[in-house]
């Protein structure tokens, strides 16, 4: 292994993080060691790369909340030289030193194989983002909301959780009305799957805390409003899995939707969720989610502009998904 490697650094809450070379001997202990291939570039990165966001609790820290690589050194017998493995979560590029970096040192239970299908690339394309639209499509199954039972409402539409889950829903056979600011994505987001694509201000009253029944499911990644108005629009013993707050971390709701209509909400969690479904996950991903979708929305950028695209991804300039190339 070589003793110096390039990596992103936060070194203060509210500065940018700084393009630095870091010491081998630097990194955090851990049992095995991965030449990072491709990190991706969520919303959590962004507010970390920028300083924008409390995102991470300790310093220094590199970014970067998934990567996936190949196994350069190992401790375990689980892991040797040569395996792909892929990481989202536990904490990585919060609270120990993460992937937009070119080497990670990292947890055995942390690490997943990279299901066979998949290229290194393509583990990322989905990364974070993709993990946690499964998250969310696996909830709503579980909760009964089948095809037959109606519309499944998708917001942030234009990000990455969104998107694939537009993505997800539409190859599993739901019908899938996607939420976006930006009327130029509306061809993108009919090329994913949506049958109808929708503007936030055109879908009610916010105020208003029951409203006609419209929706079987909802995935929501902005919260705020918007979530509150797709509440009182969800049908009976509908659901509503939320992952995000991408607009707001205010929910302005009354009791009404769950106590007159039986709606289910649904918080999902991609950091600390456990191995066995991880796992569950990633393999109906590495079947859903063909390259050819996952290209058709993801951008390539080389690691040393993770933090100016950081910038545009919090202004919302950005469709779909970047991954960053760290070879
Ligand atoms: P992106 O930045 O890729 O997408 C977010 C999208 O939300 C934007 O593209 C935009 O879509 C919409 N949006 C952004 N700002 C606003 C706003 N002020 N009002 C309304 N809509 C807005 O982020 P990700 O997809 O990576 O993440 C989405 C959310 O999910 C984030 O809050 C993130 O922290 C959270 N998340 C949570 C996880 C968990 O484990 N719970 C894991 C991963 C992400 P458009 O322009 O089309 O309207």
């Amino acid at each position: 292994m070589e003793t110096e490697f390039r990596a992103w650094m936060v070194e203060d809450q509210e500065q940018p993080a700084v393009w630095r070379t870091v010491n081998v001997s630097d990194l955090p202990q851990a049992d095995v060691w991965v030449r990072i291939a491709y990190s991706s570039l969520n919303y959590k990165d962004a507010l970390a790369l920028t300083g924008k966001g409390k995102v991470i609790r300790q310093f220094p820290m590199i970014p970067g909340i998934d990567l996936a690589g190949e196994v350069i050194k190992s401790d375990v017998e689980q892991y040797a030289e040569g395996d792909r493995v892929l990481v989202t979560g536990y904490g990585i590029g919060e609270t120990h030193w993460g992937g937009l970096s070119e080497i990670a040192s990292l947890r055995t239970e942390w690490l997943v194989p990279v299901p066979k299908p998949l290229s290194l690339p393509d583990a990322m394309r989905i990364g974070t983002a993709g993990f946690t639209a499964m998250l969310c499509v696996m909830a709503l199954e579980e909760h009964g909301i089948t095809p037959e039972r109606g519309e499944v409402i998708v917001t942030g539409a234009g990000g990455g959780v969104g998107g694939i889950a537009v993505t997800l829903l539409s190859k599993l056979g739901y019908n899938v009305a996607a939420v976006s600011r930006r009327p130029e994505l509306d061809d993108y987001l009919r090329s994913l799957g949506a049958s109808q694509v929708l503007r936030p201000d055109a879908l009610g009253d916010p105020r208003k805390p029951l409203q006609a029944e419209r929706w079987a499911g909802v995935v929501d990644t902005v919260g705020g409003e918007l979530l509150a108005l797709l509440l009182s629009q969800t049908k009976y013993e509908g659901c509503a899995a939320i992952c995000g707050l991408a607009g707001s971390a205010a929910l302005p709701t009354t009791v009404l939707p769950f106590i007159l209509r039986g709606v289910r909400l649904i918080g999902i969690d991609s950091v600390r969720c456990d191995a066995g479904r991880r796992g569950e996950a990633w393999s109906r991903l590495a079947e859903l989610m063909k390259p050819d979708r996952l290209n058709a929305m993801t951008r390539t950028i080389a690691l040393d502009e993770a933090l100016a695209y950081g910038e545009k991804l919090l202004q919302g300039e950005i469709r779909g998904r970047l991954i960053v190339d760290t070879r």
